[in-house]
């Protein structure tokens, strides 16, 4: 944090000021043994405040059947506590309103900090927080910082802020960045030089990270934060984001279904619309609470879809890398890295039970010459159509992998010596049929030389030996004449004499 700046905005001149008569209800109310009278005498020498205090609590906000007259009335209909909330809330607000500048958009700033009030009051009710009217109040107050900045930093915050106005979490980090200090400072400093009480400096200095706040002024902190969330419904560019975060919140910090919290933003509206009557606040206009939310769960429904839609085209992507990782580009066969993935995992799965498995390898024959004869090209076609003959063909548990150049493995899972040499047979002979036509039209037809291996756990050390085994049982067909199969038999291993 920039101290120095800090000292710099609190020393300012343009700072808002605390009223003489907020100075002194916070010090009566702080007193131990506080007398209600002399609060209402207090609050009673200033008639506007008075007038406006009785014009609210005999408004629709508070519900009350009988008309209230006095300031010492109320105090004893609606408690010590709202009273002194209200006589806070209207003397620090007379003069928190600030001249009107080119880069500070005051309208928004209200507008934002009265849907937080009304808001944070209704979920302090709603979910048990007995704090009602401090959490009002907190709302009301919440971006005191944010006043103070913009007064003492002038055209400075001004300029900084002038782009991301309409999201108070951009906000706090573009201060950050920019000046080292954030309104949640600025705030929470100015709150304490005018000696407010903790439970109203607490939202003031943590609604960002309400996580941060000391227990016993958390719940007002969260019903202030979730307030801010629902002002942002209100007024954000992008209401379908606001409204997930708000039910994402109700839901970790209250446990508030969105079927229970999804009512309450018309209230919240309702009672906005009152206050700002009451506060007498440059809020522009509010409008219709019920286009507002039809927009809102619109844009909610539209981000949800576009979720959905970028989780299923990330999914498609990764399935399609994760193939193209372990698939030959010219077969679509398994590839060298892949194959040896699995003979590694069958090796390892026979040594824990799962019984015997054979590798079946084959190697064109004189696939040189035909290249020559018939073209490069009309070989790539043998070999695609035989990766897809025997892709048809194995057995479903079996893994065609391309080996080398004209070298392809089937791996046969639980299979035994002599399944493994009958596989072996069918592979010669399904190579066989595999038919190309040549440039000129000929049906062409390819042999290859085939070696099997298999691996029932008591001879190989090691899954590349079975490997070596099987390609030693390759050659042996070469050498055989070509196009026939030879199963390596391993040699009974001599005992120590
Ligand atoms: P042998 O019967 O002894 O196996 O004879 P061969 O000619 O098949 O063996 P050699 O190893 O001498 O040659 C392998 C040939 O396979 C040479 C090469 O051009 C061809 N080849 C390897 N990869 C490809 C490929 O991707 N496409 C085509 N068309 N040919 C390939
Ligand atoms: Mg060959
Ligand atoms: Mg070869």
């Amino acid at each position: 944090m920039n101290k120095d700046l800090l000292e710099r905005v609190m020393a300012s001149p343009r700072l808002p000021s605390l009223p003489t008569i907020a100075l002194e209800v916070i010090d009566l109310v702080q007193q131990h043994d506080v007398n209600i009278k002399q609060i209402a005498q207090t609050i009673q020498m200033d008639p506007a405040l008075s007038g406006k205090i009785l014009k609210t609590v005999n408004s629709s906000f508070y519900g009350q059947s009988q008309t209230i007259s006095t300031i010492s009335h109320a105090l004893v209909v609606l408690g010590l506590n709202s009273v002194k909330t209200l006589a806070l809330g209207f003397s620090l607000i007379t003069n928190l309103k600030l001249p009107e500048s080119e880069g500070f958009d005051h309208f928004l700033f209200w507008k934002r900090s009265l849907y937080t009030a009304s808001a944070a009051k209704l979920l302090a009710n709603r979910v048990g927080v007995v704090q009602h009217e401090e959490s009002f109040l907190g709302g009301l107050l919440h971006d005191l910082g944010v006043l103070a900045m913009a007064q003492a930093l002038d055209g400075e915050y001004e300029e900084a802020i002038a782009s991301v106005q309409q999201s108070p979490e951009r906000m706090v980090v573009v201060e950050a960045e920019r000046f080292d200090l954030d309104h949640t400072q600025v705030g929470a400093a100015l709150a304490e030089s005018w000696n407010l009480p903790p439970i109203l400096r607490a939202p003031i200095q943590h609604h960002h990270k309400p996580d941060e706040a000391p227990d016993e002024v958390a719940p007002v902190v969260r019903c202030v934060a979730l307030g801010s969330a629902v002002a942002e419904v209100f007024i954000s560019d992008a209401p379908g984001e606001s409204l997930e975060r708000f039910y994402k919140l109700a839901e970790q910090w209250f446990s508030l279904s969105r079927e229970a919290a999804e009512p309450m933003l018309a209230e919240v509206h309702k009672s906005t619309v009152e206050m700002r009557r009451l506060f007498d606040l440059p809020t522009g206009e509010l409008g219709n609470a019920d286009d507002i939310l039809a927009r809102a769960n619109e844009a909610m429904l539209q981000l949800s879809l576009q979720n959905q839609q970028q989780t299923n085209e990330l999914k498609l992507r990764n399935e399609q890398l994760a193939k193209k990782a372990t698939t030959d580009s010219l077969t679509g066969a398994a590839n060298r890295g892949h194959f040896n993935d699995v003979i590694q995992e069958r090796f390892e799965a026979t040594r824990n039970g799962e019984g015997p498995w054979t590798i079946v390898f084959f190697d064109a024959d004189h696939f040189k010459k035909f290249n020559d004869t018939y073209g490069h090209q009309v070989g790539d076609r043998v070999l695609i159509a035989l990766a897809k003959t025997l892709k048809e063909e194995m057995p479903k548990d079996a893994l065609v992998a391309r080996y080398g150049g004209e070298e392809f493995a089937v791996i046969l899972p639980g299979t035994g010596r002599q399944e493994g040499a009958r596989i072996a047979e069918q592979t010669r002979r399904l190579i066989h049929e595999v038919e190309v036509t040549s440039d000129e039209g000929e049906t062409l037809r390819i042999t290859a030389s085939i070696g099997a291996a298999t691996d029932d756990g008591s001879f190989f050390n090691a899954a590349e030996q079975v490997v070596k085994a099987a390609d030693k049982g390759v050659y042996a067909a070469k050498k055989a004449g070509r196009n026939c199969v030879r199963v390596f038999a391993p040699r009974p291993k001599r005992k120590a004499s």
